[in-house]
């Protein structure tokens, strides 16, 4: 075995509604607020082309999703040998450490950030260099500061996961024209679609200017099709041609890319989404409680408390499952009815 692996946990999963309710005893239906994910689906086109399109099963998958990348390259006005498709992002995630990370070096990022990530960066023999979020933020200044002659690559999740912060386009500009052009940078934007603010930067429109940056994308969060396991990921083609030798031959499923697809095309369906949550994150920041909670472009909320356990805890009593983190918990904005029991767990927590 890698020795590397000594260090690292299997992915674990939350316990199951059966098991927490003999646990809680609550007694109603849990709102599955721990994962980010859309709460009310895909659009109802996608069950119809799964439907139409359930016979083929016998047939391996299109290896090299070109339909798919057809679609994308027409949405985003790029070519499509710029394109890589996996199975999530983290499938992209994993086969970008895989292809790029020469064993002792080093991976740059913050902590409080995305894990697998750091799970990779292990994984292939990596040094991880976590530098410390200022007030939820990606330290910037503190990342260009740390780079060296071992670094590989940097990464940068905005807005990022656990805290739904951002980081402004100005601000973006300023570090990737102090990263030196031969280490990359990826940009993880798993929750691009819900960061409706001005400055938010979009990071396919710097990849002309900035040819050692690396855009992700997913369908799993905004499009509602986690299940499915559709991310990408944007840049030159000399990158995706290096990231297509690490893929499995047939990587994503047929239903999935044609889900994918068809959830593409309904813009209109998931701008309203993107609406409806952004209308329920507002009722959420207009709480007395308000200045426990971070500042967020996402589709969850973070708030700030020296006992995550505790609000844990007194979220699963209004029966809301969320995530515990070191400096607080985050809890995945849901249905109108979802964010009510939220709310009713944080001005309790809160004793408002
Ligand atoms: N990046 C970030 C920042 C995420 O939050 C997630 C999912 N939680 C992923 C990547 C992986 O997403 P997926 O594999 O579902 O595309």
């Amino acid at each position: 075995m890698k020795p590397q692996l000594k260090n690292i946990q299997a992915y674990a999963a939350g316990l199951s509604d059966e098991a927490l309710k003999r646990k809680t005893g609550y007694k109603g239906k849990f709102s599955r607020l721990a994962s980010n994910e859309n709460p009310i689906g895909p659009t109802p086109k996608v069950k119809e082309v799964l439907l139409q399109n359930i016979t083929a099963l016998n047939y391996y998958p299109d290896p090299e999703a070109l339909s798919l990348k057809e679609k994308l390259a027409q949405f985003y006005n790029i070519t499509q040998e710029q394109i890589f498709i996996g199975a999530g992002l983290d499938e992209v995630i994993m086969a970008i450490s895989r292809a790029m990370l020469v064993p002792g070096g080093e991976v740059l990022t913050s902590e409080g950030t995305f894990i697998q990530y750091t799970t990779h960066a292990l994984i292939e023999d990596n040094q991880l260099k976590a530098i410390p979020l200022i007030d939820g933020r990606f330290n910037l200044e503190g990342i260009v500061a740390a780079i060296n002659d071992k670094t590989n690559i940097i990464w940068i999740c905005n807005p990022n996961n656990p805290t739904g912060t951002y980081v402004s386009e100005q601000q973006l500009i300023t570090f990737l024209d102090q990263v030196p052009e031969h280490i990359t940078v990826i940009l993880d934007e798993a929750y691009f679609e819900f960061a409706l603010a001005d400055d938010y930067p979009d990071g396919v429109s710097l990849l002309k200017k900035y040819t050692n940056l690396i855009v992700l994308r997913t369908f799993s969060k905004a499009y509602g099709l986690a299940s499915m396991r559709v991310g990408y990921a944007m840049t030159s083609k000399e990158y995706i041609d290096e990231f297509n030798k690490v893929k499995l031959p047939f990587n994503v499923t047929t239903l999935s890319l044609l889900a994918a697809e068809t959830a593409l095309a309904d813009q209109d369906y998931l701008n309203k989404y993107v609406q409806d949550n952004k209308r329920e994150r507002e009722r959420l920041f207009s709480k007395p409680y308000s200045h426990h909670l971070l500042p967020s472009e996402t589709n969850f909320i973070f708030i700030k408390t020296d006992n995550p356990q505790s609000l844990f805890n007194t979220f699963i009593r209004y029966g809301v499952i969320s995530r515990p983190l070191p400096i607080g918990v985050r809890v995945t904005i849901g249905t109108e009815e979802d964010n009510k029991k939220i709310d009713q767990a944080l001005t309790e927590y809160f004793e408002i």
